[in-house]
């Protein structure tokens, strides 16, 4: 499922497809759930070129020449995809036609993702946009920042860290990862961080964020963990009934906040006054 570095793939793809290219013509399949609540008549007169793209969260941002633009969320399996004219895509729920033919479509089977129509100039006033807490690529997370996103939180550490409102962008497997990496267990409190703690965390969101962009590149086309065949680059997500990399005890997983957690019962221990000495991955 699209989480920050997936959706942050997405937005430089698009920059890449659109440079140098006019958008002629936008295409919809109105009977598609990708624009409920939003008008669809507004996303068929969008034109010209990208101005810019940004990312918010799991949120793209799009800005066009003529004033109009887009808030896309690629829900659970929407991609961009560009495509040759005339070329079938299965599950292509709407269409960018680019001046070279080209097809910039939006694939969703699934159909949890979302696109509305705004002007350029507000779309970080779209509601959903607005609600988002702090971006740690975009805005920098230090770990003070951190714990004043989520220190106050009565929540799991982790149902906290996956809370767009607090913290935008990390989802159930980057969560998992950042708390792996920081050696803590997913269902501590978050009042019960130390310093270090939340010192730790804060590096290890920007770590396990650092690495997914890489192992995604900056070309072709991404395929989700989820998705038959695709490669798992992660540490502990969906590793569960495998040897810990670091520590080779089990991988564990549990169901926290209606999401099926994973992580290593030995290196992320509940209560850390049992930790065993820390050693790195
Ligand atoms: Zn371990």
């Amino acid at each position: 499922m699209p989480e920050l570095p997936e959706v942050e793939f997405a937005r430089r793809s698009l920059v890449r497809w659109f440079d140098g290219h006019r958008l002629v013509r936008t295409e919809a399949d109105k009977k598609a759930r990708t624009f409920r609540g939003a008008k669809v008549a507004d996303f068929l007169k969008v034109k010209g070129a990208l101005q810019s793209a940004a990312r918010r969260g799991k949120y793209l941002l799009l800005a066009f020449s003529d004033g109009r633009g887009l808030v896309a969320h690629l829900g659970m399996t929407g991609k961009f995809v560009k495509r040759r004219p005339g070329e079938d895509v299965p599950y292509s729920r709407a269409r960018f036609v680019l001046d070279s033919g080209d097809v910039i479509h939006f694939r969703d089977p699934r159909l949890f993702g979302r696109i509305e129509p705004a002007p350029a100039s507000k779309l970080s006033q779209v509601e959903a946009v607005a609600a988002l807490g702090r971006d740690p690529l975009v805005d920098g997370l230090t770990p003070e920042q951190l714990e004043d996103a989520l220190g106050r939180s009565k929540q799991d550490l982790k149902v906290a860290l996956m809370d767009q409102s607090r913290l935008a962008g990390l989802g159930n497997i980057h969560a998992a990862e950042a708390l792996f990496r920081a050696h803590l267990h997913p269902g501590r409190k978050p009042t019960s961080l130390s310093k270090a703690e939340w010192g730790a965390l804060a590096k290890a969101i920007d770590d396990g964020i650092t690495f997914a962009l890489e192992e995604e590149g900056d070309d072709g086309e991404l395929d989700y963990v989820e998705e038959p065949g695709a490669p798992n680059p992660f540490l502990v997500y969906g590793h569960a009934g495998e040897p810990c990399r670091r520590c080779k005890a089990i991988i564990k997983s549990f169901t926290q906040g209606g999401r099926t957690t994973h992580y290593c019962p030995s290196c992320q221990p509940k209560h850390p006054k049992h930790a065993k000495q820390r050693s790195t991955p």
